[in-house]
């Protein structure tokens, strides 16, 4: 079964078609909230109709949308899924250069809100199904896998309308060993592709909510015991607490492999030394990386506080200050544990934890599986420069979701991007590179021919 078996003029149509599906897919708004993500998944429905895949168009809520097809296998092995989310973040119009909706093309980017996160994966996956379908019709041979394409709503809000609605409800349509979806990055460098992180574990995010109390009055009467001056203490001993380092199968893999590629010395050097295992290395590597606070976020539980409130009256003392706190924690961390440190580091009775909201814990997915093997060698075969490496995300994705429910999930999203490219996610001027979503295309298409 080829799908990537094709001339280089092919190849150009092909990688054209895709772009044409992410220039609609972006023209039609669903920023959530409210999501309105039914257009999307209208769109998406009709595409693979009218490609003769069996495709179900779903509605979680009104205006919400969920999109599930199956290209059947010859089911010798176990089902491969394709996720990506079809809402996306809300714009600061004025801070756009671009027209945030239009899926304009300047300078060899395709501009628009949902380029990188999510629609990028959403075409790609798409074409993906369009490929293998149209090898089927070719050649009468069917892969070992069914491939399954999934497209939710909700992702950017927790997900209630989206992956838990789809898990929920149709289990069974979505069934699958594997599934990629978003969570991993390929870091673009110096103009080469330097890795790719394949996200295989996250971060669990809670919030938190602390509230300090006190004595009210008179402001006239200035008093120590006052709970907003008592949170601000509290918040201050919070900020310069760091919570213990620890590595764990996937977070050393990354960053003894990374090491290995990294262009700069003083980061390459750290990395090595972290993944070393050697105490004092390990502390030496971890002070370096304490500077770039996305690395130093895969080491420890992140803690930032994210909402303030308290007082009721200019000239009146209030009894109580609350702040909340956005906790990421490692997998298999708890929480209790980490209240427990954050109370010892406040030391002040007043002060009370509480948890107001919680993740979901969910295992990691193996470095030992088929799928984990089929992406570097498929990553091997789109750019040999390129090495794989495990990842720990520190954001929380649909995969957690994935994972509780035994599909072994890893996480790409297959664009190359340097740092500025990926800042724009969630940010202004979002946008793809042609060439990178060449990639992302053949890279996947790649995936599904290892796999099948
Ligand atoms: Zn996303």
């Amino acid at each position: 079964m080829k799908i990537s078996d094709l001339s280089p003029a092919d190849r150009e149509t092909v990688l054209w078609e895709t772009i044409g599906h992410l220039q609609a897919l972006i023209r039609i708004e669903s920023v959530n909230p409210p999501g309105n993500e039914i257009g999307v998944a209208r769109y998406l429905h009709d595409v693979l109709q009218k490609a003769g895949i069996d495709a179900q168009l779903l509605e979680p809520a009104p205006g919400r949308g969920a999109v599930i097809a199956r290209i059947k296998g010859t089911g010798a092995k176990g089902a491969l899924l394709l996720l990506a989310h079809m809402d996306v973040v809300g714009v600061e119009r004025e801070k756009w250069r671009q027209h945030p909706f239009s899926g304009e093309i300047a300078d060899g980017y395709l501009y628009g809100r949902g380029a990188i996160d999510d629609k990028g994966m959403l075409a790609t996956n798409l074409q993906a199904m369009l490929l293998l379908q149209r090898a089927i019709d070719a050649t009468g041979t069917r892969p070992d896998r069914d491939l399954v394409f999934l497209a939710t709503s909700d992702e950017e809000a927790g997900g209630k309308f989206g992956i838990r609605w789809v898990l929920e409800h149709h289990r069974e349509d979505v069934a699958a060993e594997f599934a990629l979806n978003e969570g991993g990055r390929v870091r673009m460098r110096g103009g080469r592709n330097v890795y790719a992180a394949v996200q295989c574990a996250e971060k669990v995010p809670y919030n938190v909510i602390v509230t300090a109390r006190g004595p009210g009055g008179h402001a006239a009467t200035p008093h120590d015991r006052n709970a907003i001056v008592r949170l601000a203490h509290a918040l201050s001993r919070i900020a310069s607490h760091q919570e213990p380092l620890q590595l764990s199968d996937i977070t050393r893999e990354f960053f003894s492999s990374v090491s290995a590629v990294w262009p700069e010395e003083d980061l390459r050097e750290a990395m090595a030394d972290v993944a070393s295992g050697d105490e004092k290395r390990v502390a030496r590597g971890a002070a370096i990386l304490r500077l770039s606070p996305s690395l130093d976020a895969t080491l420890r539980n992140g803690i930032s506080p994210t909402l303030i409130s308290g007082g009721i009256r200019t000239n009146v003392i209030p009894t109580e200050a609350a702040a909340t706190l956005n906790i990421r924690a490692l997998p298999g961390e708890s929480i209790d544990d980490v209240i427990r440190r954050l109370q010892g580091v406040v030391d002040d009775p007043s002060v009370e934890f509480r948890v107001r909201s919680s993740g979901t814990p969910a295992p990691a997915s193996p470095l030992t599986s088929e799928a984990y093997a089929a992406i570097r060698s498929a990553l091997a075969r789109v750019d040999a420069e390129v090495v794989a490496v495990p990842f720990l995300s520190t954001g929380a994705t649909d995969s957690a979701a994935l994972r509780n429910a035994g599909i072994a999930c890893y996480g790409l999203l297959p664009f190359p991007l340097t740092e500025d490219d990926e800042a724009r996610m969630h940010g202004h001027d979002e946008r793809v590179g042609v060439n990178a979503l060449a990639f992302g295309l053949w890279l996947t298409c790649a995936i599904v021919e290892e796999l099948s």
